[in-house]
């Protein structure tokens, strides 16, 4: 993934204003220190020049999104063409190729040249009058904090264009009769890219049986390398593993980066994929239980926005109103890039599913700030709920309680925290990310053109169903 940079100007300057406007154009790419490389592409100075430069990025599966940056006065009506064709993440960086005005050198020429304060406005009136969605950073192009925020667009463009891409393996429906896990697939394939589609489990279990002892040993010594065990049980281990490499196949096949299955379709299978769909998450592959395809997606996107970063499937459990704390857990399947000590692999009988006791990693998650995320279908749309959650140590050992758990306080207080999510419908299922920050998904749901509700220190219950109202508005199709 790359991000081209177009730097906006015209023919009037001359060509030796022209050569100086790339080179230090150049300068400028060459200083950015991104998580996603960036090319310098041209100096547009025509309509056709831009409108040829949108098409080529729109049809080049490596071009993650554009920046525009304008050295000089740039007109905008030539842009207008290139724009409307545009079907890639825009940024418009609004920076200059100086830092401060040189006090003897400045003369008219300099003021031709550098003259971004005044040819980025009248780029900024383009997006604004096309209401183009896009992203605006300003700031010295040197300046550490604002490379930051062009990272953070980056994140969500790649994020943007995974999704679009995003291939959902569900093994069997959604838990009978549950509510927030169904949804629209056609709705969410016209809005977000995903291909939802379900995959016998009877051929999850034929695909199963072709698993080799020798893969299994394989697999499992993986796992000893990565987790402690704890557990005489290799039997339910090898299986766990044997459920893995079956899954894996099927995804790899399918080309597919997340997966759902079901307690309640298990057929043919002896255990509830555990440990097996820990391991795929940490390998980068969204999850979501009990069909829930929705998180299953959006964990497989944080998860390609921060390759190295923390985010899990998760679910809200039970609360400790004394120490205002969210338990956070799940049956089984809850990622260990969140683990704040070594994974143990661990065998017990789970209550829910009529199956043999699978094996799982059992771990606490780490302290610190994370966000929850769920994606819900609001009826002919869709929504993307996040709160700012803080993550604690849980504050007891509760050793009967053998999942991988973590325990956070929602803001902006715990009980105000609890009535916003509830009041804007956010699910029990949730990504938990520990890396992503409010600019990336305000930048993800704008290129996606869906609806975001935000749920942080400075939400309270009465701008919150005012932001809900308007979405109403906004949104409703
Ligand atoms: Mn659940």
């Amino acid at each position: 993934m790359k991000f081209w940079f177009i730097t906006g100007s015209q023919l009037m300057y001359g060509e030796e204003t022209l050569r100086q406007v790339e080179k230090d154009s150049r300068e400028i790419v060459a200083g950015l220190k991104l998580p996603f490389p960036v090319e310098y592409k041209l100096t547009a100075k025509t309509n056709a020049e831009i409108a040829q430069t949108v098409k080529a990025a729109n049809y080049d599966d490596e071009c993650a999104g554009i920046i525009t940056f304008c050295h000089t006065f740039s007109p905008s009506k030539m842009w207008i063409n290139g724009f409307s064709l545009l079907q890639k993440p825009w940024l418009h960086f609004h920076t200059q190729y100086n830092e401060s005005i040189p006090n003897e050198a400045i003369d008219m020429d300099y003021m031709n040249l550098h003259q971004s304060a005044h040819g980025d406005r009248e780029h900024g009136f383009i997006g604004a009058r096309m209401r183009m969605p896009r992203a605006v950073v300003a700031g010295y192009w040197k300046d550490p904090a604002v490379q930051a925020k062009i990272a953070d667009w980056q994140r969500a463009a790649v994020g943007s264009l995974f999704s679009k891409d995003l291939k959902i393996v569900r093994f069997g429906d959604n838990m009978r009769e549950v509510a927030v896990t169904e949804g629209d697939k056609v709705e969410a394939q016209i809005q977000l890219g995903w291909q939802v589609n379900t995959w016998a489990v009877g051929d999850l279990v034929k695909e199963m049986d072709k698993v080799t002892e020798a893969e299994i040993d394989s697999l499992v010594k993986e796992y000893e390398s990565l987790y402690e065990i704890a557990t005489d049980n290799m039997e339910s281990v090898r299986y766990q593993a044997k459920e893995e490499i079956a899954i894996e196949r099927i995804l790899v096949r399918v080309g597919a980066k997340a997966f759902s299955n079901t307690f309640e379709d298990l057929y043919g299978m002896k255990q509830l994929p555990g440990l097996a769909s820990q391991h795929l998450m940490s390998k980068g592959y969204g999850f979501g239980a009990e069909g829930d395809w929705k998180t299953a997606g959006m964990t497989a996107i944080v998860k390609a926005m921060y390759p190295d970063g923390a985010a899990s499937f998760m679910e809200d459990y039970t609360y400790d109103y004394k120490h205002e704390l969210i338990l956070g857990s799940h049956m089984l399947e809850v990622c260990p890039t969140i683990a704040a000590e070594k994974p143990r692999i661990e065998v017990h009988h789970l209550g829910i599913g009529g199956k043999d006791a699978p094996a799982r990693l059992v771990f606490e998650g780490r302290a610190g700030d994370a966000k929850a995320i769920s994606l819900i279908d609001a009826g002919g749309r869709l929504r993307l709920i996040v709160q700012d959650v803080t993550c604690e140590k849980p504050f007891q050992t509760m050793p009967n309680l053998p999942v991988a758990r973590t325990m956070w306080k929602p803001q902006p207080s715990f009980l105000t925290g609890l009535e916003c999510w509830i009041i804007a419908g956010g699910a029990h299922h949730t990504v938990l990310s520990y890396d992503i920050t409010d600019d990336v998904i305000r930048d993800f749901a704008r290129i996606m053109g869906i609806e975001l509700v935000t749920i942080n220190a400075q939400t309270t219950t009465v701008s919150l169903e005012r932001d809900l109202m308007l979405g109403d508005i906004i949104y409703r199709r």
